[in-house]
Parts: structure tokens; C-alpha cells; sequence
């Protein structure tokens, strides 16, 4: 079965081919195509650029996934899109193309979670079948979220960021130092050269089993050095410091949290993904603490990290081969729910009773900014 996918949920135009296979599904090929340069001057993506630059790539990238392979579009079984969650005028560009596909060819077309696919690419990174239960982690320029992951379409939120995302405060912290948009590669570039130890920044652990994260309190630590320490802004020594005690704060919560997640639900295996994943003292570190805690680190490489098209491809893949219809793709949705699980059958009546029980305890979080009170947090 090849499933062509189109991922256009934000600012990278992703197009893949997959292939499943007995043991897991495979990309034939894949080409994403990052728009980062037109963003940079504004300092974050627009929504109206990206849009554009959507409309103008398809059309190119799909017949030049198809040449690479010397494949004509006849080899394809079904074509899926993201769905959502995302930036509502680019998820309708890759959405829409993709139907057009579909109705053109008469296959069937599916709509895919983006969370999903993240939650997804560490196994499709290293060439194997979905494994559940485990604990997913996400971390992006727009979510940092930890999942334990029972089943496909059955999804418990451990945890997920009360303020900013982990890579948004990487930008945001980049943005205050005067470094490019995006934010994260430049300060890990800095980090490189200095101390973790040199400022006494905050990390925020609110209570023992609470596993939500907060980065407002570490961004603004860093603005308040940064604003009193005005003689020390142009030595690169004193920058260097900085950038790597905020990336060490950042990395700290990251690695203590996902470990005592996988510790609370009980699973062996953790998967995680999101562009803050490229980071290599953070998967360094994470490696540790799993190799020390025996926890098995599924973890994707650098390009599968971030958005791309043949984790959506790939989720659809998996799913048709597990026997379980994926979404059919009607509609976008830009504030897509993974945890909204559809009943599959008797069976799975009463676990889908309880993972909404357990999801509407985990919406009842803190808003922005608060900090979440001790005990609200009940994970399994
Ligand atoms: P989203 O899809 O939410 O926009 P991505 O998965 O594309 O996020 O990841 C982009 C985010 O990852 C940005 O916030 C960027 O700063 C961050 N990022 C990318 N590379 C690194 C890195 N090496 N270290 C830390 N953060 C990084
Ligand atoms: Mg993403």
C-alpha cells in the first residue's frame, strides 16, 4: 500500500511517498520545503506568506516526488493531508490539494492529526510498526506536550506547557538577544561555547506529579539579566553564558519531566519528537537520563524531528494496516483535538469512557501564566 502525504500546517510545504511494509512503514521519498528565509525578516511566520508559498510548491513537489521514484501517480492507493491542528489558510492549501488528488485518481483521501504524526515519526524514523503503550513528547515551536499513547485515537494528556512552548521561548529569548528567527539553532550554535553553570536561572517544577511545563518565569529571568547587565551585552563571553544556562533550564525540565512521565503511566518506551528535538545536547542528555531510568528513547532523526509530510502519510499508512479507517478528510480543522477519541466498537467503549474522563480532569488546567495548584494534575 503507498500513501502519497501532504503536510502544509504551518510554514514547511511537505510532500512524501509511503510504503507499508510487514514490519513498518517506509518513505520511498520525501521533500519539505522550509520557508524560514521569507519568514526571518518579520521575526515569525506569516500567515498570508506561507499561504502563498503553499499554493506555489505543491503543484511543484508532487510530480517531483513521483519523478524521483519514476512513479507515476496511478501507483498510489490513498492520499492523506493534515487535518489540523494549524494555521487555518496554509492546512487548507495542502487539504484541498490533496482532495483534488483523491477525487481526480477515485481514491480514498484522509485527513490526518498533526500530533498524531508527531507522535508518530520516531517509530517511522527508525524503520518500525507503531509499539503501545508509551509516552509520547512533543516539543515545538508550538506545543510542548507529553502523551501517554495507549492505542491509535486514544490518547491521555500527561502534561502540556500552561504558557509558552519550549521552542517558542528558544525564539522569544533569541529575539531579546538580538539573534535570527528561528531561535533555537542560533542558541544552541552559542550555548556551544558556554558555561550551564553561570547563571542561577529558575526551573519551573511546580509539584512532584504535576507534568505540566512553564517557560514564562525563565524568559523573563533571562530579560531581567539581560536588561540589568547593560555593560555586559557586547561581550560574547557574557551572551555565551547566558544562551547556555537558558538552554540548560530548558533542557533540565524537558528531560526530568518526559522521565517521570513514562515512570507514572507505566510504559518502557518513550517517543518523542518537535523541531526543539534537533537540539544535540538535548537528545544527548535524554539519551542519559533514559539509558540510567531503563527507559527505551525511540527518538527520530533531525529531519524527522520537524514537520514533515511522511509522518502524516505514514499515521494514515499504519492505521489502514492495523485495520482501523483513518478520518476521511472532509474538512480542516484548525483546533484538532488528539484527545477526543472516537469509540471503536463494544470493546473499546469503556477505555474511551475513561481516557475522556481523564482528558476533561486534564482541561480543567490552569489558564496562562497561573501556576497549576498542588494535586490537580492526576495522571495514571
Ligand atoms: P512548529 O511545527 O510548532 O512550528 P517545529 O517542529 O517546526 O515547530 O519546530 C520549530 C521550533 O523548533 C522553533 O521554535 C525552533 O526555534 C525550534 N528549534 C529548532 N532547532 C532547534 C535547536 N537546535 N535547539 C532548540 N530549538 C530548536
Ligand atoms: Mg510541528
Amino acid at each position: 500500500m503507498r500513501v502519497l502525504g501532504i503536510e502544509t500546517s504551518c510554514d514547511e510545504t511537505a510532500v512524501a511517498l509511503v510504503e507499508t511494509n510487514p514490519w513498518s512503514t517506509d518513505i520511498l521519498a520525501q521533500i519539505v520545503s522550509s520557508q524560514i528565509d521569507l519568514h526571518r525578516p518579520y521575526g515569525g511566520v506569516v500567515p498570508e506568506v506561507a499561504t502563498r508559498e503553499h499554493l506555489r510548491n505543491l503543484p511543484l513537489l508532487v510530480p517531483q516526488v513521483l519523478k524521483d521514484l519514476n512513479l507515476t501517480l496511478d501507483s498510489i492507493d490513498a492520499v492523506a493531508a493534515t487535518e489540523g491542528p494549524g494555521l487555518a489558510s496554509s492546512l487548507l492549501i495542502g487539504h484541498s490539494y490533496a482532495r483534488a488528488l483523491a477525487v481526480a485518481l477515485s481514491k480514498p483521501m484522509f485527513g490526518v492529526n498533526h500530533l498524531e504524526g508527531h507522535l508518530y515519526s520516531p517509530f517511522l524514523a527508525n524503520r518500525r510498526s507503531v509499539e503501545f503503550p508509551f509516552v509520547g513528547l512533543i516539543v515545538s515551536g508550538g506545543h510542548t506536550l507529553l502523551v501517554h499513547a495507549l492505542g491509535w485515537d486514544r490518547y491521555i494528556k500527561l502534561g502540556s506547557t500552561v504558557d509558552d512552548a519550549a521552542g517558542e521561548a528558544f525564539d522569544k529569548v533569541a529575539k531579546l538577544l538580538g539573534l535570527p528567527y528561528p531561535g533555537g539553532p542560533e542558541i544552541e550554535k552559542i550555548a556551544l561555547k558556554g558555561n550551564p553553570e553561570a547563571f542561577g536561572l529558575p526551573r519551573s517544577f511546580p509539584e512532584r506529579d504535576n507534568l505540566n511545563f512553564s517557560f514564562s518565569g525563565l524568559k523573563t529571568a533571562v530579560r531581567f539579566f539581560h536588561e540589568k547587565s547593560a555593560q555586559m551585552r557586547n561581550d560574547p563571553e557574557w551572551i555565551n553564558d547566558l544562551c547556555a544556562s537558558f538552554q540548560k533550564a530548558v533542557i533540565d525540565v524537558l528531560v526530568r519531566k518526559a522521565v517521570q512521565a513514562v515512570a507514572q503511566a507505566r510504559v518502557e518506551r518513550l517517543a518523542v519528537s518537535g523541531g526543539v528535538m534537533c537540539n544535540k545536547t538535548l537528545r544527548d542528555e535524554l539519551e542519559f537520563a533514559c539509558y540510567e531510568a531503563g527507559i527505551e528513547l525511540i527518538l527520530a532523526e533531525p529531519s524527522l524531528c520537524t514537520d514533515n509530510a511522511g509522518m502524516i502519510a505514514g499515521v494514515a499508512a499504519e492505521k489502514l494496516a492495523a485495520g482501523i479507517e483513518p478520518r476521511c478528510g472532509d474538512d480542516i480543522n484548525p483546533n484538532l483535538n488528539l484527545f477526543s477519541p472516537e469509540p471503536h466498537g463494544d470493546m473499546a467503549r469503556g477505555l474511551n469512557a475513561a481516557i475522556k474522563l481523564k482528558n476533561r480532569q486534564s482541561k480543567q488546567l490552569p489558564e496562562e501564566g497561573d501556576v497549576a495548584p498542588a494535586g490537580e494534575v492526576e495522571v495514571w
